[in-house]
């Protein structure tokens, strides 16, 4: 946050703010080039994959993953686990068939599905790796033959990947990587096209990894801050150390959810999420007072979505570990009144 709002006013001294500069200026060259190096560096990405920077979020690579790599009579199979699926799933049903192999709605997506039917002759299959409205993540990704394509939005660069499992990677920026604006999208080169549909420039894959991000005028600032912060990924030791903290303060916080009266946590023990942790009162009026007790302490944005209700605490790589320790206490404090 210095960093970047330093370079808000002047941008490596150069006497320009990186809210001014000319996105083809040498200063933004150099940092767009770090940003895809340092992401290809923390993921181990080899040639084989692009990697670019998009605009439009991950809801754009709801339609711009099968539009660029499914063919109007061919099928893409998916992974139905929460709402961001059921949107990637309507998008793509636009561009060819689907072919939903299984999905957890039947609990409200409390957990996630192993036990289902491989899909065969499906082009790739689609899952969202972190469902961050219902608090559950793939603690092992499916075994198929068949390219992965992954909607990592809420839990990119949170714990080791091997990306080489993967067709294609996507993630909106403002969870893990920076502000909202830039999307990350990790493409294998030879799936590029596979469509064969004719594409508007602007919607093609291909023109920005030509193009390296830089088709029309890239979002600078949220690059730049991206860039920061992949920096400080990697000064934390890369993704071994963030994933270790990560569980660290899940383990904490899920850990106090089991042994607190007064909550409990509303997803299979197994599937929970590291990033976004969902628990429910026990009594439908400690809801309000406990709200109201995080406030007091300075605790912000604990208020369930409404799909699921009661508490989320969203816990990315930049939450310090202090801050689900207060949470904690607020938990424990809340019991001694209340439970
Ligand atoms: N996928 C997941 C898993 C998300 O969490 C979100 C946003 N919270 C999206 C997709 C949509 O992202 P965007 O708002 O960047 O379109």
């Amino acid at each position: 946050m210095k960093e970047a709002s330093q370079a808000v006013k002047n941008l490596n001294g150069i006497g320009l703010s990186i809210l001014e500069i000319s996105h083809r200026s040498a200063e933004f060259a150099a940092i767009i080039k770090e940003a895809e190096s340092l992401v290809r560096e923390i993921a181990a990405i080899d040639d084989s994959y692009a990697v670019v920077f998009l605009t439009g979020g991950a809801s754009s690579q709801f339609f711009m993953a099968p539009m660029n790599l499914l063919a109007e009579n061919e099928t893409a199979a998916y992974l139905d686990t929460g709402a961001w699926s059921t949107k990637a799933i309507k998008e793509a049903k636009h561009f060819g068939e689907v072919e939903v192999v299984a999905s957890s709605k039947d609990r409200n997506y409390a957990y996630i599905p192993k036990r289902y039917k491989k899909p065969k002759d499906a082009v790739y299959l689609h899952l969202t790796s972190n469902n961050t409205i219902f608090g559950t993540q793939y603690q092992k990704f499916p075994d198929v033959n068949m390219p992965l394509i992954c909607d990592m939005s809420s839990d990119m660069f949170s714990r080791p990947i091997d990306v080489n499992k993967f067709g294609l990677i996507y993630a909106g920026a403002q969870k893990n990587l920076g502000p909202s604006g830039v999307t990350l999208v990790i493409v294998k080169k030879e799936l590029v096209g596979r469509s064969g549909r004719k594409l508007p420039s602007m919607l093609n894959y291909q023109t920005f990894i030509e193009k390296n991000s830089m088709f029309n005028t890239p979002p600078v600032f949220p690059i730049y801050v991206l860039m920061l912060t992949l920096r400080w990924i990697k000064a934390k030791g890369g993704l071994v150390s963030i994933e270790k903290a990560n569980k660290s303060k899940a383990r904490l916080l899920y850990k106090e959810i089991d042994e607190n009266p007064c909550f409990h946590g509303t997803v299979d023990k197994k599937d929970r999420s590291l990033m976004n942790v969902c628990f429910l009162p026990t009594k439908d009026e400690f809801a309000e007072p406990f709200l109201a007790m995080c406030k007091e302490s300075g605790i912000n944005g604990v208020k369930g979505h409404r799909s699921v209700g009661g508490f989320r605490a969203s816990i990315y790589n930049a939450m310090p570990r202090n801050s689900v320790k207060a949470l904690v206490e607020v938990m424990r404090a809340f019991s001694n009144k209340y439970g």
